[in-house]
């Protein structure tokens, strides 16, 4: 067995030697460092979806993946995640896995099945825990195991991996992080219990180890234990650092194969994988435990390109490293990283609108950027039976989706926009600070454009004439949206401006801000007015502002954050009476929630716009239906920000239309009031897909 520095193996001329270089476990051999990490995706949970799983297994796996782990399976029904969810408890449930693991097996991956005990976290009134305590993202309150349901539920994860062995799998990951039932056993905070298994360190590691130790009984020498170690619990009580390292220890004398990051429990609030989270940036908690142990260590979290992953690698910190999100993305990841194609990549923004997001809406896990995903059975973009000539109006999320996936099928397609450069929306995304990310977007589609040969008439108002004579089979119009400018007196003052203008710089913004309208438009130009640099460029700053230390300073990795001021002041607006950023994503709202707040930003609801002049923006808060009662008060500010929604463009259709030609509307010239990437490039990829 290897637990050295990945060496580049000698016969393959590549730029990512250490990410590429095959693993010796002893037993087998992964074929690279490249570990899929476990990500739920809703099709675990019925046996009628598990061909959709092999399916989307298959596709990573015929992309180069080294070893797939899956979504969470329970070790029995205490350990569910929400009631009748995923679990590999009987020998029928197994037998049903073959499908997938001999579609994995068929190119050349492994794949591993991860136990995962829900614990408090398990979302029924039902849930068991090593205490009864209740997790403050539950409503659930946990019922305490007795001593002998702690010792049948041991003995039910080994029983879940000889069955997963059964299965075919090549291993398990043992789900010991992100707050679930293990840590809820680790954590003096949660194990409040007397017997050998609560109290001292020692007790309450027992409960992992003797999983570990049983389990490896069971399934013998011959098959992959991972076990996902909490290396940072960022909550407060989290572990100390010597009674990680000791855990570790005990891991490896147990038995494991692998030790896999976990960092942070659900219930943290600091993030730990959103698009603000600056890149691999807790690859340093791993190469703080490697040099403890002696079997091959795997860094994890917000780790998205080849480069990002070779340069943990060759640093030392780790032997593997783990992706879930970026293959999503990218099914191909590898093989386009293994053939010099790193630049065809599409990236994994880290946006969780269509993954995360998805699964706490019971929703099937998709990807923005990657509507595939999760869908291979059912989307697919085969070669077209007969060329057309089809012209596509707007360069945003949506037309470079439909024109891309039209000439990859085979399609004659030309791009027009006004503009003089592609990205539409997310070029102005992209200059949100923390959301960086979205400019891989950008980069990916305009490679696109080039291997799919679309001819790209950039700076180019298209008229309903000239698309009318130029002899299109059809056109899409996927023209976009413009900023909505709501009846308020004085809205025509100098001050109002709209977030385009801001984001582009058109127009100055002074030190006194009121935003109206607090959808995702109006926190992201919140956040960009009261930030002078990007955190997500600097790891130190980012780690200040949301505490995040060394675990040998502070148990858990988890002390106080330090909030640097914002060069302005602001305040963020909405009509609506609820929380403001309700309506935001729910991995992710609370993050921007939290950011603004460290920024001092006020934040009001049930606010009616009265009117805006020189003194400032007039408003009233709390008024009834009626408009009567509430607090008048007058914002100061020198600068009114617009940011009340989009209207659609679609100025073209109906002109085309009357000319006969074949005409599709997708993406925010469809359906403004949804102006959402995810929707439009799944609508636009969808139509090009039947076109
Ligand atoms: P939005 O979510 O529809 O929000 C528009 C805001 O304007 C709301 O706060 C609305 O709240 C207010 N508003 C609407 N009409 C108004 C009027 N006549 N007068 C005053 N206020 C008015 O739209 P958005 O912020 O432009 O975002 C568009 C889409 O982009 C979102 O749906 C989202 O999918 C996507 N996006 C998401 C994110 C993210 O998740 N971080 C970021 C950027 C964009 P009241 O009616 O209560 O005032
Ligand atoms: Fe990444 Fe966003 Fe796709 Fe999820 S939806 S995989 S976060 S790009």
């Amino acid at each position: 067995m290897t637990t050295a520095s990945p060496s580049p193996s000698s016969s393959q001329p590549t730029t990512f030697p250490h990410l590429l270089a095959p693993l010796d476990l002893g037993h087998t051999e992964l074929r690279n460092r490249v570990v899929m990490g476990s990500m739920h995706t809703g099709l675990e949970d019925r046996s009628k979806d598990l061909p959709a799983l092999a399916a989307y297994f298959a596709e990573r796996s015929k992309g180069g993946v080294g070893l797939m782990i899956t979504g969470g399976y329970a070790p029995n029904r205490e350990g569910w995640l929400s009631p009748f969810g995923s679990r590999m408890a009987t020998q029928s449930l197994a037998s049903k896995h073959r499908e997938v693991t001999s579609a994995v097996h068929q190119h050349g991956g492994k794949i591993a099945l991860q136990v995962l005990h829900a614990g408090r976290y398990g979302y029924n009134p039902f849930n068991v825990s090593a205490s009864a305590t209740k997790a403050p993202i539950n409503p659930f309150k946990a019922r305490a195991l007795t001593t002998k349901q702690v010792k049948h539920t041991i003995s039910d994860y080994a029983r879940s991996a000889e069955l997963a062995r059964e299965a075919g799998y090549d291993g398990i990951e043992i789900m010991g992080s992100e707050g679930y039932f293990i840590n809820q056993f680790l954590s003096a905070g949660t194990n409040h219990r007397t017997d050998q298994y609560g109290g001292s360190a020692q007790n309450r590691m027992r409960l992992p180890i003797e999983i570990v130790e049983q389990t490896r009984a069971a399934v013998g020498e011959d098959f992959i234990i991972v076990y996902r170690l909490s290396m940072l619990d960022l909550v407060p009580g989290g572990q100390t650092w010597e009674e990680t390292v000791e855990l570790a220890q005990a891991i490896e004398g147990a038995g494991a194969s692998i030790i896999n990051t976990g960092i942070g429990w659900h219930e943290a609030r600091v993030p730990t994988i959103v698009t603000s989270v600056p890149r691999a940036a807790f690859s340093w908690v791993t190469a703080k435990l490697k040099p403890e142990v002696s079997i091959p260590v795997c860094a994890s979290n917000r780790i998205n390109t080849p480069q990002v992953a070779e340069d943990v690698l060759s640093s030392g910190a780790a032997d593997l490293v783990s992706m879930a999100r970026p293959l999503l993305a990218d099914a191909d990841f590898v093989n386009k990283a293994a053939e010099g194609r790193a630049d065809e990549i599409n990236v994994c923004i880290a946006c969780n609108q269509a993954c995360l997001d998805h699964i706490f809406k019971r929703k099937h896990a998709s990807c923005l950027v990657n509507p595939r995903a999760g869908r291979e059975l059912e989307l697919n973009y085969l070669p077209a039976t007969t060329t057309k000539k089809i012209a596509v109006i707007g360069a945003g999320p949506a037309g470079l989706a439909a024109s891309t996936v039209l000439a990859g099928r085979g399609h004659d397609v030309e791009l027009f926009d006004e503009a003089d450069a592609i990205g539409g929306q997310f070029n102005l995304a992209k200059r949100i600070p923390g959301k960086e990310e979205f400019d891989e977007t950008l980069r990916y589609f305009k490679r696109q454009l080039e291997l799919t040969g679309v001819t790209v008439h950039l700076g180019t108002k298209a008229s309903a004439e000239t698309l009318a004579a130029g002899g299109f089979d059809e056109v899409v119009l996927a023209t976009g949206v413009e900023p909505r400018t709501p009846s308020i007196p004085g809205i025509d003052h100098p001050k109002v401006v709209n977030y385009v203008d801001v984001l582009t710089g058109a127009k100055p913004v002074g030190e006194r801000v009121a935003v109206i309208g607090a959808g995702g438009i109006g926190f992201d130009v919140s956040e960009f007015l009261t930030h002078d640099t990007s955190p997500t460029l600097d790891l130190e700053a980012w780690q200040r502002e949301w505490g995040v230390t060394d675990p040998e300073r502070e148990p858990g990795g988890l002390t106080k954050g330090i909030h640097e001021g914002s060069p302005r002041s602001v305040h963020l607006l909405q009509r609506k009476t609820s929380k403001v950023g309700a309506g935001l994503g729910k991995t992710s709202g609370w993050v921007h929630r939290a950011a603004l707040q460290h920024k001092g930003v006020e934040m009001l609801g049930g606010v009616t716009y009265r009117s805006i002049d020189d003194a400032g923006l007039h408003i009233t808060v709390g008024a009834d239906k009626d408009g009567k009662g509430g607090e008048r008060r007058t914002l100061e500010v020198d600068t009114v920000v617009l940011c009340a929604g989009q209207e659609p463009r679609r100025e073209l259709h109906d002109a085309l239309v009357a000319a006969g030609v074949s005409t599709h509307l997708v993406g925010g010239a469809d359906v403004a009031a949804e102006l959402d990437a995810k929707r439009a490039i799944r609508q636009a990829s969808e139509l090009a897909a039947r076109l």
